[in-house]
This record gives structure tokens, sequence and C-alpha cells, in this order.
């Protein structure tokens, strides 16, 4: 499995991990944005303590959160680490799929699906939903660049079988399964075709048993308080693009024999 495909310019990869850090930034802005239903252009970022307007170079990614100790310039309010972790993380991600794909289409593709998982990492823990506004637009995009990439009859296969499978699942469980599940796997089915999604879901589903039980055993606490599914099917989807062919070949070398 080869991962890296040629050493690229160190030039080009100072560009993908500022471009990471810029676009970790808008992140924080949709992630504490979107579920409130707010524009994510206007106003600009200010202190949500002070509602003071954050100057530009206090905005620097992780770079300002370190020069600022982690406080509001204006009311020396302590300012989440979740901002610089959200920027750090972007960034790896990108810098990561760069060594991975190279630029391609399929790196334009993962800058903007593996942003859009740590959007969705971070609202589905808390406040614990995927909005409409994410996941209704990631149907589109993952038709079109499905139809292009893996063609339109695996790409709404993909799209029904997901989808169909978590619909089922919400019906059966009650309500233990929600509304943006659904929408999340039909558009990840769509991106990713009929086979992938269903290691998505595979993924998935032993990420979210093995940290859940963990989290009962040793944690002590309830079924309820459970991180929800989407963080695992995020977490899924991203080693899906990266391995699934491989995965997949596995598994089929495996079965076949
Ligand atoms: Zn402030």
């Amino acid at each position: 499995m080869e991962f890296i495909q040629a050493i690229p310019h160190p030039v080009l990869v100072g560009a993908v991990i500022s471009l990471g850090l810029v676009i970790g930034s808008f992140a924080n802005v949709c992630i504490h944005r979107l579920p409130l239903n707010e524009s994510v252009v206007f106003p600009g970022s200010h202190c949500p303590a002070c509602s003071s307007a954050v100057r530009p170079l206090d905005n620097i990614p992780v770079i300002s959160y370190i020069i600022l100790a982690g406080k509001c310039r204006d009311c020396a309010t302590r300012i989440s680490p979740i901002y610089p972790v959200i920027e750090a993380v972007t960034a790896a991600l990108l810098i990561t799929g760069f060594f991975r794909f190279g630029l391609s289409f399929d790196f334009l593709v993962f800058v903007v699906v593996a942003p859009t998982l740590v959007i969705i990492t971070a609202i589905d823990i808390e406040p614990q939903i995927i909005p409409d506004v994410i996941t209704l637009p990631g149907i589109v995009l993952g038709l079109a660049v499905g139809t292009y990439t893996i063609g339109y009859a695996n790409s709404l296969l993909g799209f029904f079988l997901g989808g169909g499978l978590f619909y089922l699942l919400a019906v059966l469980s009650n309500g233990g399964m929600g509304g943006g599940d659904i929408k999340y796997i039909a558009a990840a089915g769509a991106l990713l075709g009929w086979q992938k999604v269903l290691l998505v879901i595979f993924i998935g589903a032993l990420l979210g048993s093995i940290i859940g039980l963990f989290q009962i055993a040793v944690q002590k606490i309830s079924r309820k308080s459970l991180i929800p599914f989407g963080p695992f099917l995020a977490m899924g989807t991203l080693i899906t693009l990266f391995y699934g062919n491989s995965l997949i070949q596995l598994y089929l070398d495996y079965l076949v024999g």
C-alpha cells in the first residue's frame, strides 16, 4: 500500500498547510454558527463574552491563540482550546490528504470533504445534530462528483443503499437513529458508491461499539450519554477515502480466496 505517491515540493506543502489552517478557521465559524442558523459570513469574528470584534492580526489560525495565551485581548475571557485544535486538525488532515492523493481531482474533493467531516464531528458531539445545510448540499455534491468518478448508477445505488439502510434502522430503533444520520450516509453513499458506503457503515459501527463499550465499562456512563453516531461515520468516511480500495480488495481476496 503506497501511501505517499511522490515527495511534494516544500512550498506546496506549506501552501496546503496554510490552506488547511484558513479552512479550519472557517470550520470554527461553521461549527458555532450553523447550529444557531446564523450566517457564516456576517458579522465578522467576535468574542462571545464581550462581543469585541477580533482584530485581523488576532485572527491568525493557531498562532494568535498562542500569542494571546488563549484569552480575549479585550476582556481576558478564556478562549476555548477547541478553536486552535480544529484549525490544527483540519491542516493535518489536508496535508495528509495531499501526501496521499497529490495534486489531483481526488485531492480537490478531499479539500471539501475532510473539513466538512471535522465540522460534522464537532457539531454532532454538541449539540448532537447534523444540520441540513451540510447534508443537503452534500447529497447534491455527492451525486455530482460520484457521477463523474464512479458513474451515476453506482452513485445512485450508494445513495439509496446508505440512506435506505439507515432509514430502516431509524424505523426499527424507534428514534435511535436521527434524520441527520440518514441524510449524511445518503450523501456519503452518493459520493463513494455502494461498496464503500457499506465499508463506511461497517467501520463506523465498529468504532462506535468499541468506544461505546469503553465509555460504559470504564467511565461508567449510561447509554443515553454516549457519543452520537455522526463522528464515527465521519471517521469511517475518512478511513474509506484513504484506504477504501485496499480494504475492499482485502475483503474480496479473503472471501474469494
Ligand atoms: Zn472578550
